[in-house]
């Protein structure tokens, strides 16, 4: 290498040595400064969640969290809109509505949600898992990588699969009769073979008790974007690609409507 090269890659090397130092102090500034509002940086870290599962299991059917405020608290969520009309699921900022009879859209800003689990996805571990498995095998797995059982936990996992068994949700309309006590075992089932797409996942510690789902709370979107809802279960055909994030943050909005006021919490119902 002739020494003018030498000497440009050396003043190259030094001049980003240089702008990274600055990049970092002006960071550093920006973090101190106290026009800097301190909530944005915490939403980034927060499980986000819209109503509580009690109220939700014992008929609070009328939510009012629009899918353009859901967008605000994060871009992967599960969850279901007004009046059980479908469930959701996010995935890179894109909420789907997938209705009882299996056809899907995406949710307008307008449209209002009755209960979402949501966050904002900042990737912290990514593995693979090899051999083919089940949606409880993919549970325990997950529970062995986990540092403790006490902190929430997001994951994408990407996969394809020899067979899939999603739920969905039947729509209601007032009086609402039925709890999710009885409408979960009866929900709208759809089931496909050798699909490829995403599973969305939200895990909150057995302490939450009734505020949210214990344990693994799945929901998939398929790469083509026209099939999803909730996982029952499923046979994985090859690796899974696993993503995961610890959320150390806990946050939820409760419905202001005389529904919620009112509600008779006398039901329970957990998916295990
Ligand atoms: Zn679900």
């Amino acid at each position: 290498m002739k020494p003018v090269f030498r000497l440009l890659i050396l003043s190259l090397v030094s001049l980003t040595f240089s702008c990274q130092n600055k990049t970092e102090k002006s960071e550093i500034t920006k973090i101190n400064s106290i026009e800097e509002p301190e909530v944005i940086a915490d939403n980034q870290d927060t499980f986000y969640q819209y109503s509580i599962w009690f109220a939700f299991v014992n008929k609070v059917f009328d939510g009012n969290l629009t899918v353009k405020e859901l967008k605000t608290h994060g871009d992967v969520g599960l969850g279901s809109f007004d009046f059980l009309d479908g469930e959701l699921v996010m995935l890179d900022g894109v909420p789907y509505r997938i209705r009882e009879n299996g056809e899907i859209n995406v949710g307008q800003d307008n449209d209002e949600i009755v209960y979402a689990d949501a966050a904002f996805f900042d990737k912290e571990e990514e593995f693979t898992i090899e051999e083919p498995f089940n949606f409880s095998d993919l549970a325990s797995k997950l529970d062995t990588k986990k540092k403790s059982p006490h902190y929430f936990y997001i994951y994408k996992v990407h996969g394809s699969f020899k067979h899939i068994k999603l739920g969905g949700v039947p729509k209601v309309e007032r009086p609402f009769t039925e709890g999710l006590d009885v409408l979960i075992p009866n929900r709208p089932v759809f089931e496909a073979e050798n699909i490829s797409g995403t599973l969305v996942g939200f895990y909150c510690p057995d302490y939450i008790g009734d505020i949210n789902a214990r344990g693994h709370h799945f929901h998939f979107i398929s790469d083509d974007k026209k099939w999803g809802g909730h996982v029952m279960d499923f046979e994985s055909s090859g690796a899974l690609e696993v993503q995961s994030d610890t959320k150390t943050k806990y946050e939820f909005d409760l419905p202001v409507s005389k529904e919620f006021e009112n509600v008779d919490l006398s039901k329970t119902f957990q998916y295990n």
